[in-house]
Order: C-alpha cells, then structure tokens, then sequence
C-alpha cells in the first residue's frame, strides 16, 4: 500500500480539510477520554507549520442524520484548544452558509473545528452533492481519521474526488504499524480476541488462522466455542447460529485455544458474589463472566515466548472491577512481551482501556485508534477510505 501522503502535497499556506476521528466519550459536556484528539496532532502541528488554515471534521455517536446537541463536537474543540495551546474555533454545522462564511474567514494557522458530520444523514450515505458542498470548503483534502476509514463515507470516500487528497500522519502510522502483522510477522506469532460477539470476529479469526500460530479466544465469544466442543455454558453469552462456525473451525491440530477455567456469578452487578469453575464447564444458572486462574497462567506462558501479539476485546466484563482481572492480567503481559522486544499492537477501546487502567498504554509497540478499521484491515479488507486517496 502505497497511498498519497500529506507531505507530497504542496500545503504551505493552503486551506485544508482534515477528517479526523473525534469520535471521544463525553460526560457533563466534557472530554473523558482524549487519546483519539492526542493522535490527531502530529498531522496538526505539520499543518500549523506550513501556515494552513486547517478545516477539521469528524463523526461523533450516532446521531443519524438529526442535530442532537449531546452528540456536539463543540467541547472537543475546547479540548484541542487545552492541547494545543491556541484557540480552536467551532462552527454549529459543517456545510451550508455558516460552515462557507467560516471557511471565508479563516487565516493562515488558525483552526477551525466543523460540527458533527453525522447531523446530515447524506454523510452516511455517501452522498456526492454533499461531499462537494464539505469539499468546497477547502484546497486539499487530508485523512487522518484511521477509525472511520472501514466505512465509504462521504468524508471518507466521495470527498477524495472534489479536491487532491492524501492520508496523514495517523492513518500512515497504523497502515505501518498493522501492516507489519499482515505482511510476514514475526513467528511465533499469537493473537488474542476476547469481547462479546464471535459474528464480528468471524472473518479476522480466518484470516488470522493463516498468520497466527495460536488464536486465544476469552471474553463473551468463548462461550459459543466452548459450547460447540460441549462444554456446558450455563447462561453465558451464546451465539446458536455461530455454534456451526466454531465448529468448523476445530480441526485437528486447530491453532485455537480457550480458556481452562472461568470466573462465574449469577448476576452482572458489582459487588455479586463470584467462583471459579474447576475445569472448562459452567454450572446451569451460573454465567462466565472472566477467565479464570488457570487460563490466565495459560496466557502468560504464550504470551512470554510470542513474538508477535495482536490483542483485540476484553476477556471478561471488565467494566466491573470483580470481572476484570483476566484482561488486566492480559494488559500487564502484553505490555511486559514488549519490554523483552516482542512487536506488540493493541486495537479496541475496550483493550486500550485495560491497558490504560494499569498505566501500560505506552508500554506497547503500538495501539491501533480503530477497532474495526484495525480489525477489518487485518481481515485482508481493502478500507473505503484507505482506498479513495490516489497512490503516491
Ligand atoms: P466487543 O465490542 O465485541 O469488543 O465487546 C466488548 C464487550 O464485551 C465489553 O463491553 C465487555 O463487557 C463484553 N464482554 C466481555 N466478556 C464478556 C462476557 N463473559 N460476557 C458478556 N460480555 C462480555
């Protein structure tokens, strides 16, 4: 893959459109999480550098075509303000005379931040009148939003045929970075899915089946496989109609492994009583809600000889403290595989948020900012928006 990249566009003093993904939690009106913002300032700064005036636009939630002012990217811009150290100006739409009267007015180095492209349901649907009119906006076109990239939106897609257009540092980076693993990685190479549905981890388990040498499943999606090789389940998580899946995935000599034991309760509530099962089975009226001692043993030992590990999903229910050990314990060892010089990526909020909970996020080689665009790029997919900008 060899895309168009923003320093071969002659920026210095243009007006450019930046697709970012601002897609941030907010709480009371406030950023609670700003890694996605933090990212997006390598390509920023290059741009303040070149004297741009820089247009950014983004999605956040779904708001489905209608204004809903809890889905406004008005504090993100008060929080790329705090992390630039220069005001951010925000316009309440991002196409239409507001948007056009503030792209007028920007100077050289100024910044101005679009509201939220999912106001206008033609951004989801691709469509080309709108694209335009965002497009209009500006002289040249940059995509840094790597987690947005897996869908053909017209920020993503259509946009790229109004004005000349180039991936930014973000979207380079993880092109790098994801591609190491795709291409020939390191063997042994060892990956680990947890989170809660096998329907979509169905096509990155096959392909990965091919690259990895062992595939460890946790998380909500073990249960289908654990019922599929007849292990009783209890009332945990079940996908019936993936049970054939797993199955077929179980050959002899099959590259995946499940967990030994599990962490188990009758209610998801904090503060509900839990025990560990003896072996691989779930009592009927009990739900598997973390991995147990045993398995985690188990994923330090391939963990510590891995070297290459892809981590995507939680192992257990870790927004609740008593069911998140077996993903901390993950975390801990992930980041601990690349103190010893093991390539190591992280993608998925949840997995970030493990590894943030324990301090280690910058204790990987690197954590991907899309969790389904990662996904989808490891499944051997080409990303819409990848695709759109021209070759260098
Ligand atoms: P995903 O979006 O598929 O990566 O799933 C993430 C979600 O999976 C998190 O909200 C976890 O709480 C959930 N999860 C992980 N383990 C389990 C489990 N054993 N039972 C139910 N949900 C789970």
């Amino acid at each position: 893959m060899n895309k168009r990249s923003i320093e071969s566009l002659p920026l210095q003093g243009k007006k450019v459109l930046v697709r970012v993904d601002f897609n941030v939690p907010l709480k009371d009106g406030a950023v609670t999480d700003d890694t996605r913002i933090q990212e997006a300032l390598p390509t920023l700064r290059y741009l303040l550098e070149k004297n741009c005036k820089i247009l950014l636009c983004s999605h956040l939630g779904r708001p489905k075509g209608t204004v809903q002012s809890k889905y406004s990217l008005e504090p993100v811009a008060k929080k790329l303000s705090q992390l630039l150290g220069q005001n951010v100006l925000f316009v309440k739409d991002c196409v239409g005379p507001l948007a056009q009267e503030a792209s007028n007015n920007l100077k050289e180095k100024e910044i101005l931040l679009l509201e939220n492209l999912r106001f206008h349901s033609e951004e989801e649907k691709n469509d080309p009148v709108f694209a335009k009119e965002l497009g209009n906006l500006a002289d040249y076109f940059v995509q840094d939003a790597f987690g947005a990239v897996h869908r053909a939106h017209a920020s993503t897609s259509s946009v790229t045929k109004i004005i000349p257009s180039a991936i930014g540092f973000l979207v380079k980076k993880e092109i790098a970075a994801l591609g190491k693993i795709v291409k020939s990685p390191e063997q042994p190479f060892l990956t680990i899915l947890g989170g809660a549905k096998v329907s979509d981890k169905i096509e990155v388990i096959q392909n990965l089946s091919v690259l990895a040498e062992t595939i460890l499943i946790g998380g909500g999606m073990s249960y289908t496989f654990l019922k599929a090789n007849g292990f009783g389940i209890g009332n945990s998580l079940l996908e019936e109609d993936k049970i054939s899946f797993a199955k077929s995935l179980d050959g002899s000599g099959s590259k995946l492994k499940l967990p030994l034991d599990h962490i188990v309760t009758q209610k998801i509530e904090p503060g509900s009583k839990t025990l560990v099962t003896p072996d691989q089975n779930i009592q009927e009226g009990w739900i598997g809600v973390d991995i147990g001692p045993k398995s985690i043993q188990q994923i330090d030992k391939w963990i510590s000889t891995a070297k290459t590990i892809f981590w995507n999903g939680p192992l257990g229910i870790f927004e609740i403290p008593e069911f998140s050990k077996g993903t901390i314990a993950c975390a801990k060892a992930v980041a601990q595989a690349t103190l010893r010089g093991a390539y190591t990526v992280v993608g998925g909020g949840d997995s970030i948020a493990a590894l943030n909970a324990c301090g280690m996020k910058g204790s990987v080689s690197h954590v991907s900012t899309g969790g389904g665009a990662s996904l989808e790029f490891i499944e051997g997919k080409s990303l819409p928006g990848i695709e759109a900008i021209p070759n260098s």
